[in-house]
């Protein structure tokens, strides 16, 4: 069966219209893009966009890639400083040449809509499981993969999942997620011994490598939970790390590309900015 996370992003955008309404301040989001990638460019435009439908305040900051570390570090402190903004993102990878760490470190942690900040991704470490995915601060795309494995009404708990990467971006933040769900967690890399071998077991598999039709449906087990992160362009086409058409003849349930994380990305990023906005008017509860 299809992921539908269009769909799914859909339904989350609209709950989060309807609770902005009736909130007497605007949530604010900030995307900063440097340089000129036709991929981050596209990306930022469309984070705009479901900003202004949901009824957000949203600031967009386009930098020369040229610019300095410094005044890119000045902007972002103009950013921490500014009360309409509750969540800013630095749209990555940066051109090269920028500290990417240090520019993710000077984002206020109570502002860091992606989660990136170190003291951010300490706190995900010491989740519990609550269950309630929505009011946790995480990172988007792995947010939005929960969600995602949650739609099909299948049960995380117990099961054994297994994720193909190990970013900081996805792989890694993913892995704490699916644990404080209670499933046995493995994560794979480029030095996996035998990758076939791991993902084979696994009940729900998520591919998030960048190669695309790197998971043959010889790799998979029957009736799987297949999430497809990856995002690759090829031959002009988007396609992901799953070699769709072979796979969903074998998955219980898989994801397309596009229309399946990539949109559950852009209504986490949202429902991050309105959790950090509600933060910010309860300041004394303090961060995330
Ligand atoms: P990274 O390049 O940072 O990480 C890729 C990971 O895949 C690494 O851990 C790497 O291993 C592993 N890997 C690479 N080749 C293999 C292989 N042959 N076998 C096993 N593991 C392998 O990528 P990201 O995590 O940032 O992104 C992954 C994909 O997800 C990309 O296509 C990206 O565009 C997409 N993406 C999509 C998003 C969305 O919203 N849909 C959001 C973010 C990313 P090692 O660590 O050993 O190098």
């Amino acid at each position: 069966m299809l992921i539908e996370g269009k769909t799914l992003a859909s339904q989350i955008k609209e709950k989060i219209r309807q609770k902005v309404k009736r909130l007497s301040f605007r949530p604010g989001l900030a995307v900063v893009l440097v340089g000129e990638d036709p991929a981050s460019m596209i990306y930022v435009n469309s984070k705009e966009k479901a900003c202004e439908e949901a009824g957000f305040y949203s600031k967009k900051i386009v930098l020369s890639a040229d610019i300095s570390q410094k005044k890119l570090l000045q902007e972002i402190k103009k950013l921490n400083n500014d009360d309409k903004v509750h969540g800013i993102l630095v749209q990555l990878p940066l051109p090269e040449g920028f500290d990417e760490k240090q520019v993710i470190q000077s984002i206020k942690p109570e502002k860091d809509v992606d989660c990136f900040h170190p003291v951010n991704v300490g706190k995900l470490t010491l989740i519990k499981r609550n269950g309630d995915l929505d009011s946790l601060l995480a990172p988007c795309t792995p947010k939005g993969v929960v969600k995602l494995i949650e739609s099909t009404g299948e049960k995380i708990s117990g099961k054994k999942a297994v994720i193909v990467g190990r970013s900081n971006l996805v792989g890694k933040p993913l892995a704490l997620l699916l644990l404080a769900e209670n499933a046995t967690v493995t994560v794979c890399h480029s030095k996996t011994k035998d990758l076939k071998k791991e993902t084979k077991e696994a009940d729900i598999l998520v591919a998030a490598t960048g190669k695309p039709g790197l998971i043959k449906k010889n790799m998979v087990k029957k009736g799987a939970v297949v999430i497809d992160v990856g995002i690759n362009r090829v031959k002009g086409k988007l396609v992901g790390d799953v070699d769709f058409d072979q796979v969903k003849k074998i998955a219980g349930f898989i994801t397309p590309v596009p229309g399946g994380v990539g949109p559950m990305t852009i209504a986490c990023l949202l429902e991050n900015t309105l959790l950090l906005a509600k933060k910010n008017l309860d300041k004394g509860s303090g961060v995330c």
